[in-house]
C-alpha cells in the first residue's frame, strides 16, 4: 500500500483512502482521496495552508481520472497527411527515437528541444532536465514557468540571493498589521487563502490591494489602488518617496543589512506623489494612506503576483516593491517581509531543479564550473559533456522550425498553443517542426498538433513531491495505478533514454523515490538544497521547508533572520525607473488590454474546461469592459465583440462591468480557439527574466458585426 494510504474501516468493502494534495495551484491544498466502487471522491483534509478548505477546482479534480476524453493509448499522426491514430507504445517510441536521431544527425544536438511545465513534480522536473542534458545533450530546455513566476524569481535572486516565493509560512499573513497585495487576486485564484486575509482583518489588520480591476480580492480590501495597467513601478517608487519624506525608513536595518540604498534614495526622489498620480491615476491621498499604513505598522507584508510581474519591466516592478520592503526593514523581521504568490502547482519546485535553460538542480547555474562538476558527478558524466545555457521559453518557442532553431520538440505538462503570448505565431512555429511530441493525459490544443501523443498518468496515479508557494516540500501520493495503456512521465523518460542508448530500460530511473534520492544528492550544497528532505521526513511532519542540508539539520520555514543569501549576507537595493509598456495606445489601438483568471478555470483550461461543474460555473470566455466604454462603442451586454491588436484578435461575448477602468478591457486566458486571449497579447519580454508582457498591450474593440 502506498505511504499515507489506508483502508477505512466499516462494514462491507473498505474504501481505500490516501492523504495527498490538490493537482492544481501552488497553494497545494491538502485533501484526501477516497476510492469508491464507482468513482473517486475528494474529502477535506486539514493542512496548515488550507485548514480543510478547497476551492471548486479542488473539489472536482477527481472527475478527470475516468473522463471519457482521457487518453489511454499513444497516438501517431498518419504520415500520409491524415489525423492522429492509435498506436502501440513500441511504435510511438520508435517513431520518436527515429525522428530525434534524424534531426540531431542532420542539424546537430541542439536541433532537439524540450519544454516542461510548472505543474510537474520535482522528480519529473529534475528528470526532464537530466534527460535533455545527458540523454539528448541539447542545451534547449525551458518551461512554462517563464510565463508565470520568472520575474519575481529574478528580482528575488538579485535582491536576496535566493528565490523562494514566500520566505515565511503562509500563516504569517493572518498576523500582519498591514498586508499589501500587488497584482494578486487570491479570492479567485486560490480561494482558501482568503481565510488568512479574513483572520488578518479580524485581528484589526489593514488589507490594501493594488489592481487595475475591482477584483473579488479588491472588494475585501480596506483600500484599493486601481492604477493604469503597467504603472505599478511608479506606484512603488512613489510609496518609497513618501516613506522617505515622512521618515519611516528603518535606517539601522538599511545600514546593517543592505547595500545600494543611496542610489535608490536618489532615484525615487523624483517620484513625488503627484507625478505618480498623473501617470497611474492613483490619487495622492491613497498613495499617502498606503505609505502610512506600511511605514507605521508593526508587522507588514508586501506580496506581488502576476499583475505586477507579467510585464516587459516585471523584474524592475517587483524590485520596486522589494526596495520598499527593504527600506522599511521588513525582510527577515518576525511577522514581516516581502513575498511572491507563486501560481502553478509546482511553480516553486519546478523552477529549482533543472528544467530552466540556465539552470542545474538545486537552483545552480549551468555556467558555474563548480556546479557543473558537482551535478555531472551525480549524473556520472564528464562536466565538459554537459551543454551550456539555452534560451528562455518564448525565445525558444519563437525559434522552432526556423533555419537556426530546433526542428524537434518534446512537450511535457504544458499547452503553449493556448498559454504562449502571440499564440498564433507559436502555433505556426509548432506546425513547422519536423517532429512534435506531446505527453499529456488529455488532447490539449498543443497535443492536437503533435506527430506523437503519449498518454500519461494523472496526479492520483503516481507518487512524487511538490514544493508549494511557501517553499514547503510536500508528498503527492498515489491512490491507484494508472489505467492500462498509460505510463508515467518518468517511465516515458526512462524508456526514451534506454532506446536512445540502444539499451534496456532501467526500472530505477522511473521510480520517483529513486529519482528523488538522486535529486537530493544533485541539489546538495546548492541554493535550493533538498539533501535533508526525505519522503519519510515529509510524512512525519506537514512537509519540509528548503533549504534543508542534512537529515539531522532543521528545515527553514523562515529565511533571512540573520543574513541574506548573498556573498556578504546583505540584501541588495537596485535603483529602478518606470518605463512605458512595450506597446502604447494610439489612435488605431486606443485601449489597454489585460488578461487574467477566473475562479472556476485553471491555466490553459485543458483540464478544468472538461470538468462539468467548472464548465457550468465558467462555460465560456468573455471580454470585460466598462459600461461607459460600451456605450461609446454601441456594445450591449452579451453581444459578441472582437478585441484586435497588431498580432491578432479574439472573439467573445461582452461582459459589462464597473469593475474595470473605462480605458482598459480584460479577457481571461483559459480558452483556445477564437476566444484565445493570447492571440492578442504582446510577445515583448523582460530583458532579465524572459517573462512576456501578458498584462498590457494596445487594442481596439469592436462589435463582431462592425464593418
Ligand atoms: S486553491 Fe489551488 S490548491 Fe487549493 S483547491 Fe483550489 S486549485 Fe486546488
Amino acid at each position: 500500500m502506498t505511504d499515507g494510504a489506508h483502508a477505512a474501516t466499516g462494514p462491507g468493502r473498505t474504501p481505500r483512502e490516501v492523504a495527498t494534495h490538490c493537482p492544481y495551484c501552488a497553494l497545494q491544498c491538502g485533501m484526501t482521496l477516497r476510492e469508491e466502487p464507482d468513482r473517486v471522491t475528494v474529502l477535506p483534509r486539514r493542512f496548515p495552508t488550507n485548514r480543510g478548505g478547497l476551492c471548486q477546482k479542488g473539489w472536482t479534480a477527481a472527475e478527470l481520472l475516468d473522463h471519457p476524453e482521457r487518453l489511454t493509448t499513444p497516438l501517431l499522426r498518419d504520415p500520409t497527411g491524415g489525423g492522429l491514430r492509435p498506436a502501440s507504445w513500441d511504435a510511438a517510441l520508435d517513431r520518436i527515437v527515429t525522428g530525434l536521431r534524424a534531426v540531431q544527425e542532420g542539424h546537430g544536438r541542439d536541433a532537439v528541444a524540450v519544454f516542461g511545465g510548472g505543474g510537474l513534480t520535482n522528480e519529473k522536473a529534475y528528470a526532464l532536465g537530466r534527460f535533455a542534458r545527458v540523454a539528448l545533450r541539447t542545451k534547449h530546455i525551458d518551461y512554462n514557468g517563464r510565463f508565470c513566476m520568472s520575474s519575481a524569481a529574478a528580482a528575488g535572486t538579485r535582491a536576496f540571493g535566493i528565490d523562494r516565493g514566500l520566505p515565511f509560512p503562509l500563516a504569517d499573513l493572518g498576523r500582519a498589521d498591514t498586508l499589501l497585495l500587488v497584482g494578486a487576486n487570491p479570492a479567485e485564484t486560490m480561494p482558501p487563502l482568503v481565510r488568512w486575509l479574513t483572520e488578518q482583518r479580524e485581528r484589526g489588520g489593514r488589507l490594501i490591494v493594488v489592481d487595475p480591476r475591482v477584483t473579488a480580492t479588491a472588494r475585501l480590501a480596506d483600500l484599493h489602488l486601481q492604477p493604469l495597467p503597467g504603472t505599478d513601478l511608479a506606484v512603488a517608487n512613489a510609496l518609497l518617496h513618501i516613506a522617505l519624506t515622512e521618515g519611516w525608513i528603518d535606517r539601522e536595518y538599511v545600514a546593517d543589512r543592505t547595500t545600494g540604498f543611496e542610489a535608490v534614495r536618489r532615484s525615487v526622489a523624483g517620484w513625488w506623489p503627484a507625478r505618480a498620480e498623473a501617470l497611474s491615476g492613483v490619487p495622492v491621498a491613497d498613495l499617502e494612506a498606503t505609505a502610512r499604513a506600511l511605514g507605521t505598522a508593526g508587522r507588514v507584508i508586501i506580496l506581488t503576483a502576476r499583475g505586477a510581474e507579467q510585464h516587459a519591466k516585471g523584474v524592475d516592478t517587483v524590485t520596486g516593491f522589494v526596495n520598499l520592503a527593504l527600506a522599511l526593514g521588513l525582510p527577515g523581521r518576525p511577522g514581516s517581509g516581502y513575498g511572491c504568490l507563486t501560481g502553478q502547482g509546482n511553480g516553486q519546485g519546478g523552477r529549482e531543479h533543472g528544467q530552466k535553460a540556465d539552470q542545474l538542480p538545486g537552483y545552480r547555474r549551468i555556467d558555474d564550473p563548480a556546479a557543473r562538476e558537482h551535478v555531472a558527478g551525480v549524473w556520472g558524466v564528464p562536466a565538459e559533456d554537459l551543454p551550456g545555457p539555452g534560451v528562455p521559453a518564448y525565445e525558444l518557442l519563437e525559434s522552432l522550425g526556423t533555419p537556426a532553431g530546433p526542428k524537434a520538440l518534446l512537450v511535457f505538462g504544458s499547452n503553449p498553443v493556448v498559454s504562449a503570448p502571440r499564440a498564433a505565431r507559436i502555433e505556426g512555429r509548432l506546425r513547422d517542426l519536423d517532429l512534435l511530441v506531446v505527453a499529456d493525459f488529455l488532447l490539449s490544443e498543443t497535443a492536437a498538433l503533435a506527430d506523437v501523443v503519449l498518454p500519461t498518468a494523472q496526479w492520483a496515479e503516481e507518487d512524487g513531491t511538490m514544493t508549494n508557494l511557501e517553499g514547503r516540500v510536500l508528498r503527492r501520493r498515489a491512490l491507484r495505478t494508472p489505467p492500462p495503456g498509460v505510463r508515467t512521465d518518468l517511465e516515458i523518460l526512462a524508456d526514451l533514454t534506454a532506446r536512445l542508448r540502444g539499451g534496456a530500460g532501467d526500472s530505477d530511473a522511473s521510480d520517483p523515490r529513486v529519482v528523488f534520492a538522486e535529486l537530493r544528492r544533485a541539489s546538495a550544497g546548492g541554493t535550493a538544497d533538498y539533501a535533508g528532505v526525505s519522503w519519510e521526513r515529509i510524512d512525519a511532519h506537514d512537509g519540509v521547508f528548503w533549504p534543508c542540508p542534512a537529515e539531522d539539520a532543521p528545515d527553514t520555514p523562515r529565511l533571512f533572520a540573520d543574513r541574506f543569501a548573498t556573498p556578504d549576507g546583505r540584501a541588495r537595493f537596485h535603483a529602478v525607473e518606470h518605463r512605458p509598456a512595450a506597446e502604447e495606445v494610439c489612435a488605431e489601438y486606443p485601449l489597454h488590454f489585460t488578461t487574467g483568471r477566473v475562479l472556476a478555470q485553471y491555466q490553459s483550461g485543458t483540464q478544468t474546461r472538461r470538468v462539468a461543474a467548472l464548465r457550468r460555473a465558467a462555460p465560456d470566455a468573455f471580454v470585460e469592459l466598462h459600461p461607459d466604454l460600451a456605450g461609446r462603442l454601441g456594445i450591449g451586454d452579451g453581444e459578441p465583440v472582437r478585441v484586435v491588436s497588431r498580432r491578432g484578435e479574439l472573439r467573445a461575448p461582452a461582459r459589462l462591468s464597473t469593475a474595470i477602468r473605462p480605458d482598459t478591457v480584460f479577457a481571461p486566458f483559459h480558452w483556445g480557439g477564437a476566444a484565445r486571449a493570447n492571440s492578442v497579447t504582446n510577445d515583448a519580454v523582460d530583458p532579465v527574466s524572459g517573462m512576456p508582457e501578458f498584462k498590457i498591450c494596445a487594442v481596439r474593440l469592436e462589435r463582431v458585426d462592425a464593418p
